[in-house]
């Protein structure tokens, strides 16, 4: 369902004031110093309807869809990286996977929740020797009459520590055919068996990310996502209607840590004066704002692109990568660039923009890296092998 542009442009004003009131500057440079941030501020964005954004009226949610909460999450990300990436564990990890790949009973039990801001999900993908290959998942399940077992590890648990469920990808069945035998299993995080080691990052700091150990983890048979019936049947779940959006996250993440560093930098350019003028004036620095500018634009116009396809019901593939591949490369470059128009003071804690720097690095790397993008491209495109 499409909302008016009026419409859109109130549910950002909500989250501009939301923003204000629970995401100073001071929080936001705390959460990255601390690296952590209080789980309540979800009930926050709940409490304005932030988390139910996509979730149908039925269940306690407005019933709008990607491309609103995708606006969401670019809003969220401009003031704060950690805060976008607690919201994502709920609207995305939760609601969108349960929205869309979840049973009758699990949508009617868990998706009110999350529009109350009362359930997160951590995605439970890669392991110590799984990163991009995830079909060589080791995390083995095997099934005890009405209960699964669970034994392996997982690694950059994100948020894992104060999420509800470890929406885990674990290997339910042998390995002959490495994409069969692979299900996703809902593992609550009070589970007697479980155990976290938080990992420290330079960046993307706040939503702590994790190693977590399964020690005969025993869960329900019915957590496994989409009920019972979906046992061993994983695959068709990553490769169904969630990986294109899942896509497109941290795009819009990307854009509004873009958008924040070309504001700092525009900003500064004005105030900084060296050489009797403002440093706005000096052509290279105008230059360089000129293409931030531009690059943010087209960055923009990919992400809407891509929304349009997916909206359309047509093919979106190729172009979600490419769009994850552009978005992802241009935003580290913008970052760099607004990072040299802020001089020294770019490099040194107390501007955004060494922050900024830190969680842009990462963009290439998570979510479908770079050259896993540039892969599927030309698989997509039919480029031969040879
Ligand atoms: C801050 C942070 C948070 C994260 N949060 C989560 C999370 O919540 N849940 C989760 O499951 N994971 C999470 N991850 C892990 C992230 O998804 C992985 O980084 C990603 O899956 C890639 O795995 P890897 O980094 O081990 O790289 P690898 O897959 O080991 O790749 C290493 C290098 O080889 C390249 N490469 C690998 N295969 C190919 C290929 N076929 N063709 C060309 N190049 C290739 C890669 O591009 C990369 O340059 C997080 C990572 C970080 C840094």
């Amino acid at each position: 369902m499409g909302i008016s542009a009026e419409e859109f442009a109130m549910i950002q004003d909500s989250v501009d004031r939301l923003l204000d009131d629970i995401a100073p500057v001071g929080e936001v440079e705390r959460w990255d110093r601390e690296d952590s941030l209080p789980r309540a501020l979800v009930e926050r964005m709940a409490g304005v309807g932030l988390c139910g954004i996509a979730i149908p009226a039925e269940f306690g949610g407005l019933g709008l869809g990607d491309r609103e909460t995708l606006a969401v999450i670019r809003r969220i990300a401009r003031r704060s990286t950690a805060l976008a990436s607690l919201y994502i564990a709920s609207v995305s990890y939760a609601g969108a996977n349960i929205l869309h790949l979840g049973s009758a009973a699990q949508k009617a039990a868990l998706l009110p929740l999350v529009a109350e801001g009362k359930l997160l999900f951590a995605l439970g993908l890669s392991e110590p020797n799984v990163g991009a290959d995830l079909a060589s998942v080791e995390t083995r399940a095997e099934l005890d009459g009405e209960e699964i077992v669970i034994n392996g590890a997982k690694r950059w648990c994100t948020g894992a520590d104060y999420s509800d469920y470890i929406y885990a990808l674990v290997r339910s069945g042998g390995v002959e055919n490495r994409r069969r035998n692979l299900s996703f299993v809902l593992v609550p995080t009070d589970s007697p068996g479980i155990s976290m080691t938080k990992v420290e990052t330079m960046g993307m700091r706040g939503p702590s990310t994790n190693d977590v150990r399964f020690d005969d983890v025993r869960v329900p048979r019915d957590n496994v996502m989409g009920g019972f019936a979906m046992w061993n049947r994983a695959w068709e779940q990553l490769a169904g209607p969630t990986l294109e959006i899942e896509k497109l996250q941290p795009v819009a993440m990307a854009i509004g840590i873009g958008e924040a560093a070309v504001e700092e930098a525009w900003a500064y350019s004005q105030e900084r004066v060296q050489f009797g003028t403002r440093i706005c004036g000096h052509q290279s620095v105008r230059h360089m704002l000129a293409e931030v500018q531009t690059g943010l634009q087209a960055c923009k116009l990919m992400l809407d692109h891509s929304l349009d396809l997916i909206d359309r019901g047509e093919a979106s593939s190729v172009q979600t990568s490419m769009t994850k591949l552009f978005v992802a490369d241009g935003v580290v470059e913008i970052v760099l660039k607004c990072q040299r128009i802020l001089g020294a003071y770019g490099y040194a804690q107390g501007f955004a923009m060494e922050r900024l720097v830190r969680d842009a690095l990462v963009l290439p790397i998570f979510g479908g890296s770079s050259a896993i993008q540039k892969g599927n491209i030309a698989n997509l495109l039919k480029l031969p092998k040879g």
